[in-house]
């Protein structure tokens, strides 16, 4: 029994089907960054051809409605989280230290089982795929004026644990419905191409969808153990100082070290201290030696599964071969080609602040993108 709730599979793809064929619904779907990566091994395609665009197509050819990019929501998460980083570093009495990521449910379930005193060090911000929900049923709905109870949102992840995630009661900010309705995995989302008999090496490319579908080098990362961390020191950098830092500024948090620790001088903070660790026994290890005294830091990244999501239990699996290294270098790949690299100069991003939100952590954008991880309890909890 997995106790972070990762590894209990289960098939949605009948649900998928079924929301296709109700005329009445309106279908979203999400591909989380690590995904593009991953999804045509079975296929033995290679990379460079199996790009998200020609997902897009395949998922268009099922029938969805919209294809969007959860990159774009993982640009948002750093919007907010990194700002929340940013007011608790210069307030840093009110709080306790360090501020954990939050965007890996396998994570968080660990910490509120295992670690509980721990809780309240999390940044609040949601994880991108319930942003993207979120968004979806709130301002994508009024843009195309749309009753958001119409709005099926489907998530295709290469992680189990969001099964679980997106049925938290948590998660329903926008209408009163689950931000996310059904999620699929990785191997999921390929047995719906093969029952459609979708053939993936006589695909065209299709771009995604707009306004949800823009994402930067910053977001596609996110599916990389120390990519998070990297993405948000880059914006937190430009919050402080007005500037951005050299992209590869951050590279120290780069890597499959299951532990990694750096400082970063950010001219008008002082000094971050960091730490990017992936891997429960790792994560034990390091939350111990915070208990213990024996180390501190000012954030943490912490990644349930070895390597980050590429090598999530949602990704395709091959007999003796650990991948999550390889399609991490495919993710660092996209980041160093991707003429835009920071959170911040995301345009639909920018747009959704403009016209909706207002600004990172205003009213709006704290009740639709923020959580509160003790507003739910583990079947274990009391
Ligand atoms: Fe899911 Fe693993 Fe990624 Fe965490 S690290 S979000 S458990 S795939």
């Amino acid at each position: 029994h997995c106790p972070v709730g990762a590894l209990q599979e289960r098939d949605d793809t009948g649900k998928v089907f079924d929301a296709l064929a109700d005329p009445k619904k309106i279908t979203v779907v999400q591909i989380a960054p690590a995904v593009r990566a991953a999804w045509a091994e079975y296929y033995h395609l290679d990379p460079k051809f199996a790009t998200a665009q020609r997902m897009v197509t395949a998922l268009k050819q099922i029938g969805f409605d919209y294809v969007f990019d959860t990159d774009f929501a993982a640009d948002l998460t750093i919007m907010e989280e990194g700002s929340e980083f940013i007011h608790r570093f210069t307030h840093r009495d009110r709080y306790t230290w360090p501020m954990f990521t939050s965007c890996c449910p396998g994570w968080v379930r660990f910490v509120k089982s295992q670690f509980p005193r721990f809780v309240g060090n999390l940044s609040t911000a949601k994880s991108p795929q319930q942003m993207f929900g979120a968004v979806a049923k709130s301002y994508f709905a009024e843009k195309i004026g749309v009753d958001p109870h119409d709005i099926f949102v489907v998530s295709v992840m290469p992680c189990i644990a969001k099964k679980s995630e997106c049925a938290q009661p948590t998660m329903t900010d926008a209408c009163g419905d689950a931000d996310v309705d059904v999620v699929l995995t990785t191997r999921e989302m390929v047995r719906m191409f093969r029952g459609e008999q979708i053939l993936p090496a006589t695909l065209t490319e299709t771009p995604f969808d707009s306004p949800l579908g823009t994402g930067t080098g910053a977001a596609v990362i996110f599916g990389s153990t120390g990519g998070v961390m990297d993405a948000a020191l880059r914006t937190a950098y430009h919050m402080i100082t007005g500037s951005n830092p050299d992209p590869d500024a951050f590279s120290a948090v780069r890597g499959m070290d299951g532990w990694k620790e750096a400082r970063f001088t950010i001219p008008g903070a002082g000094t971050v201290r960091i730490a990017v660790v992936s891997g429960l026994a790792n994560t034990r290890h390091l939350m111990r030696a915070l208990e213990k005294g024996e180390v501190s830091y000012d954030f943490v990244e912490v990644m349930a599964c070895p390597g980050g999501c590429a090598g999530g239990g949602g990704q395709p699996i091959h007999d003796n071969m650990e991948l999550a290294e390889s399609r991490g270098n495919v993710l660092w790949a996209l980041d160093k080609a991707e003429p835009v690299r920071f959170s911040h100069e995301n345009p639909d991003v920018a747009a959704l602040y403009r016209d909706y939100l207002g600004s990172p952590m205003s009213p709006r954008a704290h009740h639709l993108l923020h959580t509160d991880h003790n507003g739910w309890k583990m079947p274990s909890e009391k």
